[in-house]
């Protein structure tokens, strides 16, 4: 069995009521075999990237401790996400919820379904000031400390969501 390992999701939604959609995904995250939850950030709005003809986003980032292999866990992720309505259009367009493996202990994985860390995670103001927020001393396996992809990440409209 895979004994268990830290792992980061990213949370994500702006469609359907989004902060409801997040704390929907929480739940269900937490109420998924194998899975613990450590921490989870404070929520946070932004400007969408990609098509701007769409609502803002919710973001947040949640850490969990699981014994689920890598490919367990994104498929674990896919199945809430279609349990929540996701519904795969336009890229990076609107959604009512999407869960990206940010980290999965300090591993490097180069699967074709799945890369680790996550390619987005250092040009992501969304996910990398809720990271700090619960993880301040991360490491980020071939890019180096949170605090330093956050000092070249300007906040690009994220605030935190009252
Ligand atoms: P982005 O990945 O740039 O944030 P997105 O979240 O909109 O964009 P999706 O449509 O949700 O992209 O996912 C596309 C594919 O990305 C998925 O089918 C999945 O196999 C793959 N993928 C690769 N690495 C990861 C990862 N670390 N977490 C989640 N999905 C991943
Ligand atoms: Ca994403
Ligand atoms: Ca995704």
């Amino acid at each position: 069995m895979t004994p268990s390992i830290v792992a980061y999701i990213g949370v994500g939604s702006n469609l359907h009521d989004p902060c409801t959609q997040v704390k929907q995904a929480r739940i269900a995250l937490k109420s998924a075999e194998k899975i613990i939850e450590t921490r989870f950030s404070s929520l946070y709005s932004s400007p969408p990237m990609g098509p701007k003809n769409q609502p803002d986003y919710i973001n947040a980032v949640m850490a969990i401790v699981t014994s689920l292999s890598p490919m367990e866990l994104l498929r674990c992720l896919q199945v809430i996400e279609n349990n929540q309505g996701r519904v795969r259009e336009q890229h990076w367009g609107s959604r009512t919820l999407d869960l990206d493996l940010l980290l999965y202990d300090q591993r490097q994985i180069n699967l074709p379904d799945l890369i680790v860390p996550h390619k987005g995670i250092k040009d992501r103001a969304f996910v990398l000031y809720p990271l700090q927020e619960i993880a301040p001393e991360l490491m980020i396996p071939s890019l180096g400390s949170i605090d330093d992809l956050i000092t070249s990440c300007p906040l690009s409209g994220l605030k935190k969501h009252p």
